[in-house]
């Protein structure tokens, strides 16, 4: 039986998400950063949590994690990089280490920039990518912890999985991320449309999440920083990859 995944709204404008198994009756956590509607969801659900996966240490994304635990009794994965920063994990995990959940691989990137160890998570048989504060749709995060050549190198990683694969990040900034990516890239059509469906999705009150690897490649400008178009869009013909994505992740921070 294939998992499934829910996102289940959390805070102001996070997004955590909800594993689940409908015939184990099981399910993990990914970025609980409350966990009240975490554990309400389990429940209508009928599924017990048994696992929280964490990306990273900031408190909208942990938060919730130790109530959850404590009505649960569930594992606790992050990343290994940030085991001093993040309390009760049960065990941690860097890139290339093979992880299960609910009995499925998952695969661990490290994909630094936004936090130092920061983690992205992907489940192949669900066709699931959970980016965290890495990749956003149209978007990424803001460079807390790391430079400009720390997230160009995470984001094009993440660019190696299959085009298909949903993207389930930790925000819903879509919007705003669209109103400056219509700054960068004028004559981009795919993005163009993709600017007019969230816009549509948006004002009904519908999340943007998921996206896909595909179309964050063809629409989202910190993917498409090696691409002659992008630099040609910002006067940067020429430059190096990581200098587009520099001038592009400094020009969205004064936004
Ligand atoms: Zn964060
Ligand atoms: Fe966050």
């Amino acid at each position: 039986m294939a998992l499934k995944v829910e996102l289940v709204p959390v805070l102001s404008d996070n997004y955590s998400y909800l594993i689940y198994d409908e015939d184990q009756k099981k399910a993990a956590v990914v970025d609980p950063g409350e966990a009240g509607p975490l554990l309400v969801r389990a429940q209508e659900r009928g599924v017990s949590i048994e696992q929280v996966l964490l990306t990273h240490h900031h408190g909208d994304h942990i938060e919730g994690t130790a109530e959850i635990v404590a009505a649960t009794g569930c594992s606790v994965v992050g990343p290994a990089y940030e085991a001093s920063k993040i309390s009760g994990m049960t065990e941690t995990v860097s890139e290339g280490d093979h992880l299960e959940v609910l009995g499925e691989k998952a695969e661990v990137f490290h994909v630094p920039g936004h936090t130092q160890g920061h983690i992205a998570i992907s489940i192949a048989s669900a066709n699931a990518l959970f980016s965290g504060d890495s990749l956003f749709v149209l978007g990424c995060g803001r460079l807390f912890e790391g430079g400009p050549a720390d997230m160009w190198s995470a984001l094009q990683k993440l660019r190696e999985l299959p085009d298909e694969t949903q993207v389930f990040c930790g925000h819903e900034y879509t919007l705003a991320n669209a109103k400056f990516c219509a700054t960068i890239e004028q004559g981009n059509a795919a993005l163009t449309d993709r600017i007019a469906e969230i816009e549509a999705l948006r004002e009904k009150g519908l999340p943007t999440i998921p996206s896909t690897i595909g179309v964050e490649k063809a629409t989202n400008p910190f993917m498409r920083a090696d691409q002659a178009n992008v630099a040609e869009s910002i006067d940067m013909v020429g430059a190096a990859a990581v200098e587009v994505f520099a001038e592009i992740r400094s020009r969205k921070d004064s936004f």
